[in-house]
């Protein structure tokens, strides 16, 4: 296991971009990899500063956390919520589940299986062996989640001539991310992170036809307890035997809104014991949000289970005050032992380049706040 300073601050990924990169990625242009290499080290570099111990590249080479692997695996159709419309079975419902969401149909990319997925490139193997390079401090890399790559990607329409059922598109999917997160942990990668968002949703929305406009295509009357004993069994599978890094899952309620009002609801506590039966080391969670419930249940995880406790807000512009943080952090330590905290935000600051949820600068503050309350901890001041 990688040694890292107690209560370790990180981040949950992303980053917001600036409106150059964000237009450069659009169209696709000759200079991109440059910008996006220069827009990596910018990210890392206000990281640093920030007092942040676990760094990460800001997502600055992705458009989101899961669309940028079309880029990386064939077989992947890179399409707008506007183009998927055309294809899910329940257009109508589609629409007026985006319209309620506040998900504007142009703005958000998601990979469909269209073809037999084969990586080309590494997933996200260069982008750590670039920041590698850059950086003495630890890194974070993150991935989407089997689960959530499984149920956005199978579209029945378009992808059942190469994936008669999900079940077959899941068994590549596990494939794929797991030779990533085996040639992550052997060269030494201190920490992998897969993003789940879509679990919360399962636990919330109960047999109900409401679902995230990131899963169009789950079939209306999915079970949600089969559908969690299978995101269970994807992670099992793709963790299975890797040591070397903490392998590590991020699971929220959404973030491409500001108003809470239209994200997801609801405290982790029908998830922990599904949680609880992955051979995961990490749980990244969000807590600064009311929506998440009473972090007292996080004692339901195993014992040997670190926590990212999500202490300070990506989507407000208040500044969260250090010494409120180093107190929740010093509370949930009392249930938990000092050494399974880490500190972060609740999720990415820019998740959707072209939805972020804050400006750079509010970004780097609440960084800051996160880097104060981590040092009044060490301190033994709170
Ligand atoms: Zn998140």
């Amino acid at each position: 296991m990688p040694s890292l300073p107690p209560f370790p601050v990180t981040t949950v990924g992303s980053w917001p971009r600036t409106p150059e990169l964000i237009r450069a990625t659009k169209r696709k242009a000759p200079e991109l990899e440059a910008m996006r290499d220069e827009a990596c080290l910018a990210s890392l570099r206000v990281q640093e500063a920030a007092g942040v111990d676990i760094v990460t590249d800001g997502e600055q080479r992705r458009d989101n956390f899961f669309s940028f692997l079309s880029e990386r695996v064939e077989g992947f159709d890179c399409m707008s919520m506007a183009d998927l419309l055309d294809h899910v079975e329940d257009k109508a419902g589609f629409e007026a589940l985006l319209q309620t969401l506040d998900v504007p149909a142009y703005s958000i990319r998601n990979n469909v299986a269209v073809g037999k997925l084969r990586a080309i490139k590494p997933l996200v193997f260069d982008d750590f062996l670039f920041l590698r390079k850059h950086t003495d401090k630890p890194i974070k890399v993150t991935l989407p989640g089997p689960y959530l790559l499984t149920r956005s990607a199978w579209v029945q329409s378009l992808s059942s001539a190469t994936y008669p059922t999900r079940e077959e598109l899941g068994d590549d999917v596990v494939k794929l991310l797991r030779a990533e997160l085996i040639q992550l942990a052997e060269a030494g990668c201190e920490v992998v992170q897969f993003d789940e968002p879509a679990l919360t949703e399962l636990s919330f929305a109960g047999k109900s036809n409401t679902h995230t406009f990131m899963c169009a295509a789950l079939a209306a009357n999915a079970d949600p307890e089969g559908e969690l004993n299978y995101a269970v069994e994807l992670m099992n599978r793709l963790v299975e035997g890797v040591t070397g890094t903490l392998k590590s899952m991020h699971v929220c309620r959404g973030n491409w809104s500001r108003d809470e009002g239209v994200l997801l609801s609801g405290s982790y506590d029908e998830l922990i014991p599904y949680f609880a039966r992955m051979n995961l080391d990490m749980f990244v969670l969000e807590y600064a949000t009311e929506r998440a419930g009473d972090p007292a249940l996080l004692k339901g995880l195993p014992s040997s289970a670190h926590v990212g406790f999500g202490v300070v807000n990506p989507r407000t512009d208040e500044i969260e005050d250090p010494v409120a943080i180093a107190r929740r952090v010093r509370a949930l330590c009392e249930d938990l032992g000092h050494e399974r905290v880490q500190l972060n935000p609740d999720c990415g600051f820019g998740t959707f380049a072209e939805r972020p949820m804050n400006t750079a600068e509010v970004a780097r503050k609440k960084l800051e706040a996160l880097a104060q309350a981590s040092r009044l901890l060490r301190s033994g001041e709170i």
